[in-house]
């Protein structure tokens, strides 16, 4: 049976609830997304022809700040699988306690498959239609898989046209040079790292010469990778959607990306043996960390992952039935909504500099996101020893109850 990650996303949140006895309306709440949008819209394409798309914009809740999520292009997305990542936005936001609230959108199309100007034609007509949703105290998309910081670009224009008014911060992982910030580009790596290194010392493990497979070799995959080598761990094994590297000696991760940029492919890389997406994963390995896509961790082969330390990078890489065993053999996992936040909270300091109009330094947005991510799995870490729990529940835990506490303070309108 497929996973449907909105189930996932409520059985992870239910945990949760039930745990802290979660009052049924509240529940009722934190359950359901507050908002959705699905548009329908058409795209000339170059050669003449009318090809009509559909998109969502969805807002989880917005309690503690405006919405905050990225916008995805491909062609898996659907109402559940955005409805699924705006709830766990919500979290994340609370979890490393920046005053966002959660929102995910999408647009069903393989951008692959259009050329820059359809791409662009499909963004700013997408923008058009969910403008009346979108705005810097209202909601801030950002990149996910299929966009990025030109796509960002292309929304940053096309909502400041139709507001008479340069507006940037509409959108966070903007290019640098329309206020973009320093260290968006590799702030969920560098967030990723920032936690393994807590964690190294938490459990009194090494981080130099730890053993590390990485799915994914995209923008958090490969800067992961990168940073990870630079700290002395060994990278055995990376991949990309065509397949991976594997070599127990540890790759060079500088030769894999310049390989990875002239060829456009890991593929036929002649330092290491070929292996499939499936392998690496059960590869035996101190850290695992998962950077491409959802769903990769399941009944199905659970019981064959040999890492000790699972980092999410990607969101939802471990099912809930597979999240159960990996906690009950011992493997420690550093959940997605605690792992993957480096991103959110540089686009949180993008904000922030786009609102106030002055702008950090590399080194200043660094620290400031080493310090957000080292006091969010502390706090995390401690949640989980007092409770006797893994660190996804903990975190939830914190999320849930920031976000409950939010909405109570502020009280049930009317
Ligand atoms: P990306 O598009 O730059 O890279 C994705 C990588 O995954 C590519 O190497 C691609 O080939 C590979 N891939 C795609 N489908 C695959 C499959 N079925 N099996 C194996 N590999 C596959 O994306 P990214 O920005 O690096 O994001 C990776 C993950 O991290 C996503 O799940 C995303 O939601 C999550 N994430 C990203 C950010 C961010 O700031 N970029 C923040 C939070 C979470």
């Amino acid at each position: 049976m497929v996973a449907n990650p909105y189930d996932d996303a409520r059985t992870m949140f239910d945990r949760a609830a039930d745990m802290m006895n979660l009052e049924q309306g509240m529940r009722e709440i934190l359950r359901t997304p507050q908002r959705e949008l699905t548009v329908t819209f058409p795209v000339k394409l170059d050669d003449g022809r009318i090809e009509v798309f559909t998109g969502f914009r969805i807002q989880h809740n917005i309690v503690r700040g405006p919405a905050k999520g990225g916008i995805r292009y491909h062609p898996s997305v659907d109402a559940d699988s955005i409805r699924a990542y705006a709830m766990l936005m919500t979290w994340k936001c609370a979890t490393v306690n920046i005053p966002f609230g959660g929102a995910k959108g999408g647009v069903i199309v393989n951008p692959k498959q259009l050329s820059r100007a359809e791409l662009e034609r499909l963004t700013r007509r997408y923008t058009s239609e969910i403008s009346i949703l979108i705005g810097p105290d209202r909601d801030i998309p950002a990149p996910d898989i299929g966009t990025d910081a030109q796509v960002m670009a292309w929304i940053m224009d096309t909502y400041s046209m139709h507001s008479d008014h340069t507006v940037p911060a509409v959108v966070t992982g903007k290019p640098l040079n329309i206020g973009g910030s320093h260290g968006r580009n590799e702030a969920t790596a560098r967030g990723m790292v920032a936690v393994l290194r807590e964690a190294s010392e938490a459990l009194s493990f090494q981080l130099g010469g730890a053993r590390v497979a990485i799915q994914g070799f995209g923008n958090v995959g490969a800067n992961c990778a990168r940073m990870l080598e630079e700290f002395g761990a060994v990278v055995v094994a990376v991949s990309d959607s065509a397949g991976g590297l594997y070599n127990p000696r540890g790759l060079q991760i500088a030769d894999v990306i310049a390989y990875h940029d002239r060829i456009g492919s890991l593929a036929g890389y002649p330092e290491a043996d070929p292996i499939t997406n499936a392998e690496l994963l059960e590869l035996p390995c101190d850290m695992l960390i998962p950077a491409a896509v959802g769903a990769q961790i399941t009944m199905d082969n659970v019981d064959r992952i040999k890492a000790r330390i699972i980092g999410e990078a990607a969101n939802g890489p471990t099912t809930p039935e597979a999240d159960r065993v990996l906690f009950d053999r011992g493997v420690f996992v550093i959940p997605d909504i605690l792992a993957n936040a480096g991103g959110v909270t540089v686009s949180y300091f993008e904000w922030v500099q786009g609102l106030q109009e002055f702008f950090w330094t590399e080194r200043e947005v660094n620290a400031q996101l080493e310090r957000v991510m080292g006091a969010a799995f502390q706090q995390v870490l401690r949640l989980a020893k007092e409770r006797h729990t893994d660190m996804r529940t903990a975190a939830y835990l914190l999320a849930v109850e920031r976000v409950a506490s939010a909405t109570m303070t502020r009280g049930i309108y009317p």
